[in-house]
């Protein structure tokens, strides 16, 4: 029989809405504060990064099951003006110049190394991030690459569980959601072994999606 241990030594992926009562729907599930109003991460709107118009779009059932972390595998970034660059360079290339092309920016987040949420295809949109599961999970990507770069605890880890702690408030990720990371679907390296680590210590990471 296999064992998983988890040892949470460090406040990766675990939500840091401060609030002095936080209290689980479920055992290990996100933490909310019952007596506040939701706490969402400021998102950066597609007006702000400069995004394009979508090709098409397709709305995908709600709460939904699944959110699996990505890397960008492009260089990183610290303001709203290098991030948002990059941002619309990985929309074009996944509109104009991959093979198969998207009908927009794959992800349905991005999270840079200012620590910002950018809003990729959003909440209840399907995207194009990890085959098999666009239509029921949402794929938040970490700008940066985490397979040649440390990544430790950080801002950016912090406003991604914000992120997906939001989302459970307003019904768009379930409350016993499961956390991947994109190379449990495929043989890849996203989403980079540090990033990876992180996400481990997790409670709501799955070994076996
Ligand atoms: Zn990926």
């Amino acid at each position: 029989m296999k064992v998983r241990i988890a040892v949470l030594t460090r406040d990766c992926f675990h939500s840091s809405v401060v609030c002095p009562n936080k209290v689980s729907r479920i055992p290990g599930g996100p933490q909310y504060c019952p007596s506040q109003s939701v706490e969402c991460p400021s998102i950066v709107s597609r007006s702000v990064w400069g995004a394009r118009e979508p090709n098409g779009t397709t709305v995908m059932t709600t709460p939904v099951e699944y959110v699996i972390v990505h890397h960008t595998a492009t260089g990183n970034c610290s303001s709203t003006d290098s991030c948002s660059r990059i941002l619309r360079d990985i929309q074009k290339y996944h509109m104009d110049e991959r093979n198969g092309r998207f009908s927009d920016i794959g992800y349905s987040f991005l999270v840079g190394g200012d620590g910002k949420v950018y809003e990729g295809r959003g909440w209840n949109k399907q995207g194009a991030h990890t085959k098999n599961y666009n239509d029921k999970g949402i794929g938040i990507a970490f700008i940066g690459n985490f397979q040649s770069e440390l990544l430790k605890c950080t801002k950016e880890s912090n406003a991604a569980q914000e992120l997906i702690t939001c989302g459970a408030e307003m019904g768009m990720v379930k409350w016993d959601y499961k956390l991947l990371g994109h190379q449990q679907t495929k043989a890849t390296e996203c989403p980079g072994k540090a990033l990876f680590d992180i996400i481990k210590t997790s409670p709501r990471w799955v070994l076996n999606p």
